[in-house]
């Protein structure tokens, strides 16, 4: 066994940990050796207060040096065993629960003197340590600090200590894989050096380069496997795509305004990646609102003239059906566009398959399922994914090889994250970002309201209905229980319906397709005025005529969620609203949260807040993306670890180094299942 896969060997290889005990840490998530030191010390636990009985205090963790006087081996059930114990300034007593005379004798013998460590508890005037596990006749070896780590039922404080102890000392020397110069940054540490030191209790309170260096090893180990993925993706040669690109002027003239400069840099990067013969693997990153859906189309139209065709991704079918529309409105009628999702009738499915494979369909757009294994495209040169934060790296490589060579990929994102977090996320792809909106935007003016004051909203929406405008009304998850999730909103629907009469409109998960068509058309033609939803329109939709959302509940959301659902208004001209309602007791931290909502409207800055105030962990998508989450890295504390991280994995990269040094973190961290797909 070498050095790595002793660590990644199963927990009871390490001595002193049979089958029980191994269950024990299973239990705790603790499977390998590895796993073991990166449980942390919680805490430390002080014995080397050694007092005399009468400066002992209740409720601390005390060591006296005692002579042992007398036992109480009471012969009725229940009743603890007991021994008197003195020094020259008084007397206290040991407390035995379920422990056995022999034990206690062979333990503490009369008239011996012994050095007892325990914490000090008070009972019928008399001071006493229950249970005490730390005992000996050397003081030394009781008058100690150590580390504590979290424990579990049947895995004693003692056990525990012996375990990592063991496994401490046959840590093995691993080569270094960071380069001298990082290196130098953490005080030359090893990793070894980084991991005992971390477990010795004289760092608990300063944990300082011993920490850095592993989570810089943490954050690298995800940047190589990053820079892996795109070096393979890059290394490919495709065709270069020859076109004229789409001028600004036929936007307006088509939709009626100009591209922002953003707009403008993004196609502008975007082309130049088509024009390449080297794969486009690109993040077109912006808020929710900026623009991005004509960004996507104008890349799509070049492509189509570069004589290939385009598949294009969105997440839910009525955005599907949204980004279709726009294009039929964009694109001359000698471009055949088709809409294909789950519920396409199955003839017109069967058409469409046959059409993409003899290239006779030029955009595809719909859910995941145009990318299905059956589905053979002819000469696919672009897949455009919107939305899709919750692919992971493993996934886009998929897609990728799926498209063929020549395929470029384009992936839309709305969730404003950090940059660390781009880096983490999207570390395997180029970023374009559209950083500043249409500039016809007004200020969604948001504000909040406890839902007993439900009448005024009533009259404030009734206000804006007589003035034609238009209403969002989102009932939140109440459970993680779509059967509920329905009730709410059906019961928000009646009750406003009396009110609105047929002004209102229900959208729910369970409605069929022409259902929901209908109800998203009758909104987009203004038949109506309110329409009620969960969250099933919840990212990208465009209803310019939209200008009030009211979300119930609202501190069930995240705040980036919150900031995306709020981002369906204010995309017109119109002065527009955002009502959050709430149930009254709010939290302080919920206060603080709805404020950071009130007084931004900028995407990225509001995440990161939120991730200061949840961890980034609950950020939206995050969690269900499948990625691998950090143990120690954290994107928002350790900013300055991630940036230093990007440089060095750049440097790395043009100087082409080899990586394979880096192998054993990579094992280490558990990435190792990407990279063997690279091969
Ligand atoms: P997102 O980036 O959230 O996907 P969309 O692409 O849906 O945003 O665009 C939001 C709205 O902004 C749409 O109504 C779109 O027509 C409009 N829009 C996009 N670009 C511009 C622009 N340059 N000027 C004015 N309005 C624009
Ligand atoms: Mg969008």
């Amino acid at each position: 066994m070498n050095n790595i896969e002793y660590l990644l060997s199963d927990i009871n290889t390490i001595n002193g940990v049979g089958p029980k005990t191994a269950k024990l840490f299973k239990k705790k998530n603790i499977n390998t050796v590895f796993d073991i030191l990166w449980a942390l010390p919680r805490d430390i636990v002080d014995r080397s207060d050694l007092v005399n009985i009468n400066e002992l205090q209740i409720g601390k963790i005390q060591t006296i040096k005692v002579i042992i006087k007398k036992y109480y081996f009471p012969r009725i059930r229940n009743l603890p065993n007991k021994v008197i114990c003195e020094d020259q300034t008084g007397k206290m007593e040991c407390i035995f629960f379920n422990s056995y005379e022999g034990y206690i004798r062979k333990i503490l013998p009369i008239n011996s003197t012994v050095t007892i460590s325990g914490k000090i508890g008070y009972y019928n005037k008399k001071y006493q340590i229950t249970n005490p596990t730390h005992i000996s006749s050397n003081t030394n070896s009781v008058k100690k600090i150590y580390s504590s780590y979290s424990l579990t039922e049947g895995l004693t404080e003692k056990k525990y200590q012996a375990i990592i102890n063991e496994v401490l000392k046959n840590i093995p020397d691993l080569e270094e894989w960071l380069s001298d110069k990082i290196l130098n940054k953490f005080n030359n540490i090893s990793w070894k050096e980084s991991i005992l030191n971390l477990h010795d209790p004289k760092n608990f309170k300063k944990k300082g380069h011993f920490l850095n260096r592993l989570i810089f090893d943490e954050i690298m180990s995800t940047f190589i496997i990053n820079s892996k993925v795109r070096k393979t993706i890059k290394k490919e040669k495709k065709n270069s795509k020859i076109f004229n690109s789409i001028s600004n002027n036929y936007i307006k003239d088509k939709i009626g305004f100009y591209l922002t400069n953003d707009q403008q840099n993004a196609i502008n990067e975007i082309n130049n990646d088509l024009k390449s013969n080297q794969k486009m693997f690109r993040l077109l990153q912006g808020d929710v609102g900026s623009g991005k859906t004509i960004v996507a189309l104008i890349a799509a139209l070049n492509v189509i003239s570069a004589g290939f065709q385009v598949g294009f991704m969105a997440p839910t079918e009525i955005l599907a059906k949204q980004h279709f529309d726009l294009a039929k409105k964009i694109f001359n009628k000698n471009i055949n566009i088709k809409l294909l999702t789950s519920k396409t009738e199955n003839l017109e499915k069967k058409r469409i398959i046959s059409e993409l494979s003899l290239n006779n369909i030029n955009l595809v757009i719909g859910t995941h399922s145009i990318y299905q294994e059956k589905i053979k495209y002819n000469q696919l040169g672009l897949i455009i994914i919107d939305e899709q934060h919750k692919f992971g790296v493993k996934q886009r490589k998929k897609l990728s090889d799926k498209g063929g060579v020549n395929c470029d990929v384009l992936v839309m994102s709305a969730t404003p994250i950090p940059r660390t977090m781009i880096m983490t996320i999207y570390g395997d792809m180029d970023t374009s970002i559209i950083k500043n909106k249409p500039k016809n935007r007004k200020e969604i003016k948001t504000l909040s309201k406890i839902d007993t004051k439900l009448n005024e909203v009533i009259s404030f929406v009734k206000n804006n209905i007589n003035k034609d405008n238009q209403i969002f009304w989102v009932c939140p998850l109440i459970e993680e229980s779509k059967k509920v999730d329905h009730q709410s909103s059906v019961k928000r629907y009646t009750f406003l319906k009396k009110i609105f009469k047929n002004k209102v409109g229900l959208l729910h998960g369970s409605l069929n397709k022409d259902e929901k068509n209908k109800i998203i058309s009758d909104f987009l033609k203004r038949k109506i005025n309110i329409l009620v939803s969960t969250t099933v329109i919840e990212v990208g939709v465009d209803f310019p005529n939209a200008n009030m959302i009211i979300i119930e509940n609202a501190n069930k959301f995240g705040l980036s969620q919150l900031h995306q659902l709020r981002g369906r208004v204010g995309r017109g001209n119109k002065e527009s609203f955002c009502i959050l309602l709430f149930k009254k007791n709010l939290s302080e931290n919920a206060k603080k949260r709805i404020n950071i909502l009130k007084n931004s409207n900028d995407g990225f800055q509001i995440s990161e807040q939120d991730m200061k105030l949840r961890g980034y962990g609950d950020l939206l998508g995050f969690k269900q993306s499948g990625l691998q989450s950090f143990r120690l890295a954290d994107p928002v504390l350790n900013e300055d670890l991630f940036l230093l991280a990007e440089k060095e994995i750049r440097r790395i990269e043009s100087n082409n180094l080899n990586l394979d040094k880096f192998f054993p973190l990579i094992k280490l961290y558990d990435r190792a299942d990407i990279i063997n797909d690279l091969v």
